[in-house]
């Protein structure tokens, strides 16, 4: 492993994205979500992704000099045009209209459509609650995740954020998969040699195995929580699929190409609690996040990212990234 600062991290994402055919915007865009990855310690969505993100401009399945754009098409609705560039630069983008209508209307909704998601979904709801909002936000991915009962890949891993305002700009955040572990954490098993948790997947012949590698060659994985894990599942490719005029992961996978980034759409909410509570919306939750904080042996979901945040850096990154990157 080597100690990068966080500066380390940024520079090299942006210059190897520059390198590799991103305009200055969408690579700053994109090394800031990496950068904000590793400072979290969710090191499956930082510089762990960059060779993909360059294989996609390379492969020409991604356009580094997407120019996204923000249409308003209802009083409370946004949809985000993101011209095949990757989600940071469109969610970028996203953000100030978004919380103006919902400061407004009460609640905003935005369906960004023709993006490259490829990363942690807690940046988009956080910087929502930052601002005193809630935020949601579901995507689709790539069909890794059979149906529960079945054994053919059908659904994402499909992630669902959420996130709640806390006093002075914090958040609380969960952020997870609905598979049992995120397909980058099954690749990270894999390569180190690891076992994955019991759970996570089925290899080609079906059989339950805890071999990440048998997963990714041929097998499926397994959504958390048996059947109601899958419903969600469900529920995230109708929301991130036909509800915004996106794809399923299914329909994604027509188009995409294997290492890169893929072609989908995202679902974003934002809700204004002070329309439908009043002023007293934050000191009413922090009664119950406390009951959480003061139970012996539970934590907030986003507990450990943040503790993360507060040291700030510098971080370890694995020599095999850093090799990899390199050689682009
Ligand atoms: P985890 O299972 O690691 O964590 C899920 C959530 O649970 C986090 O908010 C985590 O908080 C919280 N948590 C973990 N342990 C506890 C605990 N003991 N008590 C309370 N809360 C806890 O994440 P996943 O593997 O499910 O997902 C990883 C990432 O992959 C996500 O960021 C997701 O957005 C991303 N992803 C992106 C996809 C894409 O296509 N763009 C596809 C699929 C996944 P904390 O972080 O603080 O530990």
């Amino acid at each position: 492993m080597a100690l990068l600062s966080l500066d380390d991290v940024y520079s090299l994402g942006e210059s190897t994205l520059i390198s590799n055919g991103c305009n200055a915007e969408n690579a700053a865009a994109v090394s800031r979500t990496m950068t904000a990855a590793e400072r979290d310690g969710s090191q499956s969505h930082g510089l762990f992704r960059l060779p993909a993100y360059v294989k996609g401009l390379r492969e020409g399945n991604a356009n580094g000099t997407a120019d996204p754009v923000v249409e308003q098409i209802a009083p409370s609705v946004l949809k985000v045009h993101g011209q095949e560039g990757f989600a940071s630069l469109a969610l970028e983008r996203t953000k100030d209209p978004l919380i103006a209508l919902a400061r407004e209307q009460g609640i905003a909704m935005c369906g960004l459509t023709r993006i490259r998601h490829f990363a942690a979904l807690w940046p988009e709801v956080e910087m929502l609650a930052e601002q005193g909002l809630v935020g949601f936000a579901v995507t689709a991915a790539l069909p890794y995740v059979a149906p529960a009962g079945g054994r053919e890949a059908l659904f994402g891993t499909n992630p669902m954020a959420f996130a709640w305002p806390r006093e002075n700009g914090t958040m609380l955040a969960f952020d997870q998969a609905a598979s049992v572990i995120a397909r980058g954490d099954v690749m990270i098993h894999a390569r180190d040699g690891h076992p994955v948790p019991e759970g996570t997947g089925l290899d080609k012949d079906g059989n339950p195995t805890t071999d990440g590698a048998a997963i990714l060659d041929g097998g499926v994985q397994l959504a958390f929580g048996g059947y109601k894990g899958s419903a969600i599942a469900l529920m995230i490719e109708l929301m991130a699929g036909a509800m915004i005029g996106e794809v399923f992961s299914y329909e994604a996978k027509e188009t995409a190409i294997p290492g890169c980034p893929f072609n989908g759409g995202e679902f974003l909410m934002a809700i204004d609690p002070s329309k439908t509570a009043g002023a007293g919306f934050i000191a009413h939750g922090e009664e119950l996040l406390a009951i959480i904080e003061n139970m012996n042996g539970a934590r907030l979901p986003g507990a450990r990212r943040h503790a993360n945040r507060a040291r700030g850096g510098p971080v370890e990154v694995s020599d095999k990234i850093l090799e990899a990157i390199a050689a682009l």
